[in-house]
């Protein structure tokens, strides 16, 4: 499929979710649908939770200080944020950044799966507890397998921690940004 074509197809899952009035209750709240960003061909897609209050105001994924944090983790891993598509699983932010509930990742579920579908990447990175248990199968603990590939469902997932709760935990950052370090060879072995 063609750059162009998946881009028209993504717009379409955008205002599907819009038009299908997805967690009406957080868009009430919301200044901006955080659909995703990134480049629409890229090897990996990065999952994390909900938008925060910078997403939210500029309607894009990770531009925070959990998004310069994982800036910083790509380029170490020789990566760019524009070859790679980032997105969450809940694409409207929950107010005061509560965690999002289980209906509301329920809802978005089948919409981040479409948006998968598009992508097709090689490599699907979960950031953070709620995307790894929205994708991968129930009764994983994500400081078990963190940083371990697992085939599942025809696609690779790479489980990590959330840079947000990373970013002051010395050795959980330390662990988050060794993980990170093994994208590249993990790809190479796809
Ligand atoms: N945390 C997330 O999980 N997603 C964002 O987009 C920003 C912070």
């Amino acid at each position: 499929m063609s750059s162009k074509t998946k881009q028209v197809r993504l717009d379409k899952i955008k205002e599907e979710i819009i038009k299908q009035n997805i967690c009406t209750d957080l868009a009430k709240t919301a200044t901006n649908l955080v659909f995703g960003d990134g480049n629409v061909d890229a090897d990996v897609v990065f999952i994390g939770e909900a938008p925060g209050k910078n997403e939210d105001l500029q309607g894009l994924p990770f531009v925070g200080a959990a998004g310069r944090f994982l800036d910083e983790m790509l380029q170490a891993a020789g990566l760019k944020r524009k070859d790679v598509y980032i997105t969450n699983i809940v694409k409207y932010r929950p107010p005061n950044n509560r965690d999002p509930y289980p209906n509301e990742k329920a809802e978005f579920l089948p919409f981040l799966r479409k948006q998968l579908e598009v992508i097709k990447p090689k490599l699907v990175v979960t950031l953070g507890r709620h995307s790894m248990e929205s994708l991968l199968p129930k009764g994983l603990s994500i400081s078990q397998c963190h940083g371990q590939p697992k085939r599942y469902n025809g696609l690779v997932y790479l489980p990590l921690f959330h840079p947000a709760a990373a970013l002051y935990n010395g050795g959980m950052r330390q662990t988050l940004m060794d993980d990170f370090a093994r994208i590249p060879r993990i790809l190479a072995k796809i």
